[in-house]
């Protein structure tokens, strides 16, 4: 073992060998620094964490396993937005979210749809409405887009990480990058192009793989669906010979159980992965894997 002495001899030899202190390694404040990371809510979080690893402490503003639309703020959770490193939001999925973020220097925000292709929220052609639909992280090539803003937005933040957060995001986007693979792979054969959803959480991957998204309730999705939607739903089942009717896993499926009985379709489980329950096991990776084994099973995709 090394005496207290004999340790400050050898730092002082290194710092006269590299010649200058910020060249000495390893006990400059930025490498040693855990950079503080806000997500609104779980695919963020998870994003942050595949590409941040041991050099960012995420905290997850959404609870798990609570459908994090309508998600209320504590005052102590907005005085984590203010005071963290980096916060990481989707604009529109969140107004508790938004209006805090309001008031933090945006050198300090990320926003997880910067640089994606966003589409219409369902419904506004009707409507007339021009907001565009949340749910972003349902597309793997998208995830894969956000991992890479958040790698350059840490990478700016902790240059001596820039490295490990390359390297994390070239393993994450990778896995992303078999996960769309698989999916496009699987969604080949589908006997139907109909995905009839209770919450229309599935704009961006029906439009990845082809699909059209019917939905019961809107983006919200404990919103109550209208009879009249509820029956021009019942009616395109009926006429489209729709075999699977999903739900999801964070709310009460009991409209989609009515619809099915109706019209003598089926019910699977699709999930928005907006939240993992309490003490699950799952990831954004296995719950996407479930989904695609539920579409291929459910439209059918032989
Ligand atoms: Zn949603």
């Amino acid at each position: 073992m090394f005496t207290k002495t004999l340790g400050i001899g050898i730092a002082a030899l290194a710092l006269a060998a590299c010649g200058s202190p910020s060249s000495s390694g390893g006990t400059s404040p930025s490498a040693a620094s855990t950079l503080t990371v806000v997500a609104g809510f779980y695919p963020l979080a998870y994003a942050a964490e595949q590409v941040g690893g041991g050099q960012v402490a995420i905290t997850t503003l959404a609870s798990p396993g609570v459908e994090p639309h309508d998600l209320e703020l504590t005052p102590a959770q907005v005085v984590q937005i203010r005071e963290a490193d980096l916060v990481i939001y989707i604009p529109g999925l969140q107004p508790a979210v938004d209006e805090a973020i309001a008031d933090v220097d945006p050198s300090h925000v990320i926003d997880a749809t910067a640089g994606l292709t966003l589409l219409p929220t369902p419904g506004d052609a009707e409507s007339g409405a021009t907001a565009t639909d949340p749910h972003v992280w349902l597309d793997p090539l998208n995830m894969s887009a956000i991992g890479q803003t958040v790698e350059s937005r840490l990478a700016a933040l902790n240059v001596q990480g820039g490295e490990a957060f390359a390297a994390r995001q070239a393993i994450f986007a990778a896995k992303l990058g078999a996960l769309d693979s698989s999916w496009k792979a699987g969604t080949t054969t589908c006997a139907s192009h109909d995905l009839v959803v209770s919450h229309e959480a599935f704009g961006y991957l029906a439009n990845r793989y082809g699909f059209t998204q019917i939905g019961l309730s809107g983006i919200s999705p404990d919103a109550e669906p209208d009879p009249a939607t509820l029956a021009k739903v019942a009616e395109f089942v009926k006429a489209h010979s729709v075999r699977t009717i999903y739900s999801e896993a964070l709310v009460d499926p009991k409209v989609v159980t009515v619809l099915a009985q109706e019209t003598g379709a089926r019910t699977a489980v699709l999930d928005p992965i907006e939240g993992i329950p309490a003490g699950s096991n799952a990831t954004y990776l296995t719950l996407m894997e479930a989904n695609l084994a539920a579409v291929t099973e459910g439209q059918p995709c032989p």
